[in-house]
């Protein structure tokens, strides 16, 4: 972030999942233990699913019943304690394999290899807050194990304060924790939808960590486009 311009910000507000922990890594490996320990044996599952005791199967199952329940959840159609067990009551399973499942992405946090380093040498720089969303005690579970909650001088987590991405709202509170105003601020995080929509109605500059090169969402603003946090 060399130019003037970029200089002026003294805030990062900066997302956990897909731009810290490599989410997707980490979910991947919390399904493949749900799937050996509940699935793997059991029943084939519900009528109108193929059989969920195959672990391809199983993995396209759960992500078709989870991503549209965090649509509906962005949308304020449901709330993380519905979707939570909906996901699994999805693939016919009850609330102790979501809470094996929660545990297991605690457990098994894995962060982006550079995403470590990144943050300390941005917390020289700039002061950080953390802005996530999620189940917060998972979230709480992610930053004690991973041991980066002492970059961050605030770590937000959305329904601890009653709000959700992309809540403006949810970026005001943090840069009211932090005293800073939003022009002084970054918002750095993967989800165009999710980050840069908080972004937009806050005010806040956004910055894109877009690992995959992906398509731009149309009318979300990107201030600045990283391919990792190291490029930061
Ligand atoms: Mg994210």
């Amino acid at each position: 972030m060399g130019s003037a311009r970029e200089r002026r910000y003294q805030v990062l507000l900066v997302d956990l999942d897909g731009t810290v922990v490599d989410y997707a890594r980490t979910e991947d490996c919390a399904l493949r233990e749900v799937h050996r320990r509940f699935f793997r044996g059991g029943p084939a599952g519900p009528s109108g699913l193929p059989d969920l005791r195959d672990l391809p199967a199983f993995l396209r199952a759960f992500h078709a019943a989870n991503q549209p329940l965090w649509a509906a959840y962005r949308e304020r159609r449901m709330d993380l304690s519905e979707l939570r067990l909906e996901r699994w009551a999805r693939l016919g399973a009850g609330p102790g394999v979501a809470a094996a499942f929660e545990e297991a992405l605690g457990r098994g946090t894995v962060l982006f290899p550079e995403a470590y380093g990144a943050l300390r040498r941005l917390s020289r720089r700039f002061r950080l807050a953390l802005v996530t969303d999620g189940i917060a005690r998972v979230q709480r579970v992610k930053l004690r194990r991973t041991r980066i909650h002492r970059f961050f001088e605030h770590v937000v987590i959305a329904p601890e304060v009653g709000l959700r991405k992309p809540d403006g709202a949810l970026l005001h509170h943090a840069l009211s924790l932090l005293e800073a105003k939003p022009d002084e601020a970054l918002m750095v995080g993967d989800s165009p939808v999710s980050d840069g929509g908080c972004a937009r109605e806050a005010g806040v500059d956004f910055c894109w960590v877009d690992r995959t090169g992906a398509a731009p969402v149309p009318g979300v603003p990107v201030r600045l486009t990283v391919p990792h946090l190291a490029a930061l």
